[in-house]
């Protein structure tokens, strides 16, 4: 298992600890290393990228998992 959170895909649960991504070490990081707006842009791409993954998932749900935390 890698030590990076990062997502793996078409899943979308964190490669490391197997959470669903964005996981807690996986926010407290890219809150870190990024500004606001820059992690609103990045996170907006990854919820179309996930949407398209996971087409069943309602959207409402993912907009909460990948965009409520960056506000
Ligand atoms: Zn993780």
């Amino acid at each position: 298992m890698p030590d990076e959170h990062v997502p793996s895909r078409p899943s979308w649960n964190c490669a490391a600890c197997g959470r669903p991504w964005p996981c807690e070490p996986a926010r407290t990081r890219l809150a870190a290393e990024l500004g606001r707006i820059d992690l609103a842009v990045l996170m907006w791409d990854h919820f179309e990228e996930a949407a398209r993954d996971m087409p069943h998932t309602p959207a409402g749900d993912l907009f909460t998992r990948f965009l409520r935390w960056t506000d």
